[in-house]
């Protein structure tokens, strides 16, 4: 059964390597160095790399890493130089007997992917910049209805699927929930026992901390209002005034 694990690189990102025996998959590989370091330690040959989106500090390491495992295959969009297999929504391939899905999950970028590893009927999805604990990602889109609409996505999956972020922002990102809901014990819980790497998380988490993913709760509607001075019709209203709010603070 493959095993997931983070590897830090630059202030605060996380390179998630999948690894069963002998075999390696890195995903948005920041910078090569500790993922090198890392494969070499742990005697593993890298196969594969997913890339979520296009910016620096996700794909930063590749060429280096090309030049260690020239058979390495790099999946992505189309926007991305270095990809070797382009994918959208709907693709999907295979890694070591897994199939992995792929879904366009839009907002943060245009081209934003996620992928979705089943092991064990437990769903692990690298969402990159899409959602992250307690938090999502900006709108770099201009778009935010379009990451409401990936996060809405994200929402109907099983409560016990487990996300894995490609930052570690979930104690800003708490603070920042905590002022839109002072009351959530939820969210105060999470302040009080937070450990590093908060990640991955569940659905289920995310369901009771992320504003984001909360935006059909009485509390955070009327947070959202207070903030935007007007009255919010629908989730998505509520959604957008959110990441305003966060842009803010
Ligand atoms: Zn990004």
């Amino acid at each position: 059964m493959p095993s997931i694990t983070p590897i830090p690189a630059l202030t605060d990102n996380y390179i998630w390597l999948v690894a069963s025996k002998y075999n390696a998959v890195v995903v948005d590989p920041a910078d090569a160095a500790p993922v090198l370091r890392v494969l070499q330690e742990k005697n593993l040959h890298l196969q594969q790399i997913w890339i979520t989106h296009e910016h620096q500090d996700h794909i930063a390491g590749i060429a280096e890493l090309k030049q260690h495992f020239p058979d390495v295959v790099v999946y992505g969009a189309s926007n991305i130089e270095l990809v070797d297999k382009v994918l959208g929504e709907g693709g999907h391939f295979i890694w070591q007997n897994n199939v992995i899905e792929v879904w366009k999950t839009t907002g943060h970028t245009e081209h934003h992917l996620s992928y979705l590893l089943n092991i064990s009927g437990c769903l692990n999805v690298f969402c990159g910049d899409t959602l992250f604990s307690a938090g999502c990602g900006r709108a770099f889109t201009q778009r935010p209805e379009w990451l409401f609409a990936s996060l809405q996505r994200f929402n109907t999956l099983p409560e016990n699927t487990l996300f894995y972020p490609a930052h570690e922002y979930t104690e800003s990102n708490l603070h920042f929930a905590k002022k839109v809901e002072p009351q959530n014990e939820f969210i105060q819980a999470a302040i009080n026992t937070l450990s590093i790497p908060s990640l991955p998380t569940t659905l289920l988490r995310e369901r009771q901390i992320n504003p984001f993913l909360r935006t059909n709760k009485f509390s955070v509607h009327q947070a959202a209002e207070n903030f935007s001075g007007s009255t919010l019709v629908d989730e998505e209203a509520v959604f957008v005034a959110l990441r305003e709010w966060k842009n803010q603070g």
